[in-house]
This record gives C-alpha cells, structure tokens and sequence, in this order.
C-alpha cells in the first residue's frame, strides 16, 4: 500500500506516524512544501519572544525520527492530483504514484489587496521564513504597523513587544479578536494591550503602502499617514487547496471531508486546517483551524486510510490565546443561538470576565478572559452537552460556579 501525504505539519505529522503503526508493511510518503523539517506553526511566538530556538520549533525533536519510521520526506509542492491515474504531480517534475492520499495542506496567510503589499519590509507572520525575517529587523525602537488583532495577531504581540518595537495595530471592524471574543470581552483585551504601550486603532484600514528608502508609509486616507520600518499583514488565513483545481475533489471553503474524513474522491482524504468538517455541535460544514483539531484529524483520516474505519466526532470551536499574558478563550456558540439566554460577570479592574451560552438547560458557548482556571470544565459541559437541571438558574444568577455545575453533570449523568 502506498500513503502519500501532502503537507508536514501536525496533521501530517500525525496521520504519517498513525499509518506507520496501523500499517507496518506500507510506503509513506510525506511532502513538505517548505523545505523544512517538519515544524509547527504554534510554536512561532516563542521563537519570537526568544524562549525556543529554531529546533525548539520542529514537530519530532530526533533528526533521524522519520527516517527510523521509514516515513520519506520529499521536499517539493504538490501542483496537481490525477485522481484517475492516482498520482500527485510534484514542482520537481517527479510525479508520486499512490493508493490512497491525504490532503493536509493547511492554510496561508489572506493576502491584502492594497496597493505597495508587495513592498520590502511588508511582511506576514505564519511560517519559518516569516519568523527568520522578522526576527532580522525587529529591535528596540522598530516601527511595527500590524494590520489585523485576530488569533494570530494577538497571539504575536508579546514576542514583538519583548523585542523592544514600537508596534501599533491597525482593525479593520472596531473589535479586536472579533471571529471569537463578543464585544465586551475584546474591549477588555484592547485595553489590557494599551495599557502594555501597544497603539492600537480600531475602525481603520490602510488606503496603500508607499516607500521612501528604507522606511514605509502607511496611507490611512483623509491625508492622514503611519511611518514604518515593518507593515505586519495579519488579515485571517485561507486554505491550500489551489492544487486540486480539476482533481473532481469537492471544494467548499475548504476540502469537504465526511465523517471519515474522506472527500468526495474515494481514498483521498484531508486533515487539518484544510478540511471543511462538521462541526459537533451545529452539524454545519466549516474549517477550524487549530492544532488540536489538526493533530486529531491527522490521526483519524489515516486509521481510515489503513483500513480501520473510525468516525470524527465533529470539530468543535475551541480557542485558547493568550495576549500579552492576558488569557482568553471562547468554546462553542459563544455569540449565543436564536431563543437561547445569556448570563456574564465582569471585572473590569482585574480584567476578568466570564459570558455563558444557554440553550434550554444546556451550555452552547461561552467567552473567558482572564478565568483560565475555569477552561476544561466549560469545555466538559460545552462539548459533552450535559444537560445542566437545576444548575441552569444557579449558572445564569452566579455564571463563576461552572466547576460545582460540571461536577453536579458528572454525578448525575
Ligand atoms: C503564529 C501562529 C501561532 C499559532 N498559535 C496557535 C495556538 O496557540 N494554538 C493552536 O491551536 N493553533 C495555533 N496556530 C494555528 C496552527 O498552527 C494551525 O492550526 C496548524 O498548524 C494546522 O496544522 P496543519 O497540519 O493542518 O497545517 P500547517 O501547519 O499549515 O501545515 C501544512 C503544511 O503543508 C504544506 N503545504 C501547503 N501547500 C502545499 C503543497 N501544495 N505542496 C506541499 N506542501 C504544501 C505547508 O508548507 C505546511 O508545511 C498558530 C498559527 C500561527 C501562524
């Protein structure tokens, strides 16, 4: 049996190491399209912040790692699937026959469509080389525009600032972490990072970029400009699926995987950020780009592919940032379901709050900052949708007693 792997990250990290124990006898074939080890993205701000090294941010420590598992690593970028003549058609003109294929391209940094985004000093933060780059220009005094305060964007900040740059940040709509803090809770992570010396202003997004020498301009409109010595576009992320154009591998806004994590074409499969999967709670199609998610389809997608069947129980939304050492999290329907209810705390002064989702006797969502204490329980209720009886009222009067509420759940059930 020949594997064929796109992509080196966690899911295809995972699903290569997974088929190694399912499937002993088979040919596993991982192609990494950025010539490197294998290395995760998550780990990037500590690089950044200067706690890791560049190795610190590989996915298997060992150099001979893959090779002892017998896993090649072919260094090129898939450009084309023949799904009839199953073979995937390399950059290095070589083209890799195989029996069953997984797609776990993960997903790239949106681009912005503003005029100068391709001027030197314009930069993205998402891979290696990105990291290597910034770290290059980044010193004490650094002028640092960053456009966008998304996951990746907050998540950044703190190796940025340890840096010592001058970094103010530029969002589009007038919330920060907007895709998963309501309004509240990002108010206070934007005050958290102004108070830290960050700039930031909401409700603004650059015209263009011009350059004069070495310095960039950032043209805000209404005669009103930013200098900078580095332009951070952290706009969101879309999915690498460009190579599949013509496979008859159906495409949504990612590779459409069922339960098996299996696309429309028989033996191929796609894992990780890549793939639109069900999520657990809502049953709709969508991507969820996260590791935890990606190492777990990894593994999933390539049982299957070894021939043992097993169900993916559903993605579930789920993001844990950290920003500036405020911590933050949101789980499931955080912006509330049509008839449900709503109970929140907040501490303005401690920078603490605390937002549950009802449905019915049910919690569907709920937002945190600054309550990390509190993560796998509401995970536990949120996820495991335990029905919540007479700790429905007790939630919605005190929202901070979801420890006493889960452990009621966990009795009764
Ligand atoms: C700075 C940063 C911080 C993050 N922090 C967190 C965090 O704290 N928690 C969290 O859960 N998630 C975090 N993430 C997101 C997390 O990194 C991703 O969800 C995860 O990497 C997805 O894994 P993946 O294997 O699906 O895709 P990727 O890790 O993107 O791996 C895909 C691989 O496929 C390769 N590839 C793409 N196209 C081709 C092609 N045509 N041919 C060959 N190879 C190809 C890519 O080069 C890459 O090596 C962070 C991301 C960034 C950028």
């Amino acid at each position: 049996m020949r594997h064929v792997i796109v992509g080196g990250g966690p899911a295809g990290v995972t699903a290569a190491e997974t088929l190694r124990k399912a499937d002993p006898a088979a040919a596993i074939t991982v192609v990494c399209g950025e010539g490197e080890v294998p290395y995760a993205r998550m780990a990037i701000p500590y690089l950044l912040k200067g706690d890791i090294d560049e190795a610190g941010t590989y996915i298997r420590k060992r150099p001979d790692h893959f090779r002892d598992l017998r896993i090649e690593l072919v260094h090129a970028r898939a450009q084309a699937v023949d799904t009839a003549g199953r073979a995937v058609g390399l950059s290095n003109r070589r083209s890799l026959p195989y029996d069953r294929l997984l797609i776990a391209t993960g997903s790239r940094p949106s681009r912005e469509r503003i005029p100068g985004i391709d001027l030197p000093g314009v930069q993205t933060c998402w891979t290696l080389d990105d990291a290597r780059a910034i770290l290059a220009k980044a010193r004490a005094g650094t002028r640092v525009v960053q456009m966008g305060a998304g996951f990746v964007g907050c998540i950044i900040m703190e190796g940025l600032l340890s840096r010592g740059v001058d970094l103010t940040i530029l969002v589009r709509s007038g919330y920060m972490v907007r895709r998963m803090m309501n309004p509240t809770a990002s108010g206070l992570i934007q005050r958290w990072c102004e108070a830290k010396g960050v700039t930031i202003l909401t409700r603004t997004q650059p015209k263009g970029l011009g350059a004069n020498g070495d310095e960039l301009r950032v043209d805000l409109g209404e005669g009103r400009s930013l200098p900078a010595d580095i332009y951070l576009s952290v706009v969101g992320v879309d999915p690498n699926l460009e190579f599949l154009a013509g496979s008859g591998v159906e495409m949504g806004h990612g590779v459409v995987v069922d339960a098996n994590l299996q696309t429309s074409v028989p033996g191929i499969y796609a894992a990780g950020d890549v793939a639109e999967s069900a999520n657990v709670l809502t049953g709709k199609r969508e991507l969820n780009a996260i590791q935890p998610n990606a190492v777990e389809q990894g593994r999933i997608a390539a049982l299957n592919m070894a021939g043992l069947p097993v169900r993916f129980k559903g993605g579930f939304v789920f993001n844990v940032l950290t920003t500036l050492g405020l911590a933050s999290s949101s789980f499931g329907e955080w912006q509330g379901v049509p008839g449900g209810e709503s109970a929140e705390v907040l501490d303005e002064t401690r920078y603490r709050y605390l937002n549950l989702q009802f449905e019915g006797d049910r919690l569907v969502g709920a937002n945190c900052v600054g309550f990390s204490e509190h993560i796998g329980v509401l995970r536990g209720l949120i996820e495991g949708r335990r029905r919540l009886g007479i700790w429905k009222q007790r939630l919605m009067d005190d929202p901070s007693l979801v420890m006493p509420a889960y452990l009621w759940t966990a009795s009764a059930a």
